[in-house]
């Protein structure tokens, strides 16, 4: 990420479907007819293997907040300056 924004990575593979994200988040968390959560809008970043979405400011605490109930910590957050939150 090289636009100052903060973002949030996913790594979908390793999700459990457990739903403690969506729980947390719903505006952006849903369980996909695969059983694993999907991070609404979010792009497949080849190079990561992780699923990214930017978001604004205000939005930061309520990822956090789901990647901070995750069982298996696939939900990562970064805040603008990349600094890894969660
Ligand atoms: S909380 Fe974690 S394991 Fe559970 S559905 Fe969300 S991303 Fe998947």
């Amino acid at each position: 990420m090289t636009d100052g924004k903060a973002h949030v990575e996913y790594d979908r593979e390793n999700c459990i479907g457990a739903g403690a994200c969506v729980a947390a988040n719903p505006d952006w968390w849903s369980i996909e007819a695969d059983g694993k959560a999907t991070l609404r809008t979010s792009t497949f970043d080849e190079a990561k293997k992780m699923w990214v979405l930017e978001i604004d400011d205000a939005d930061v605490q309520k990822h956090v907040d789901a990647a901070g109930v995750c069982p298996v910590t696939v939900i990562h957050v970064y805040d603008k300056a990349g600094t890894k939150l969660v």
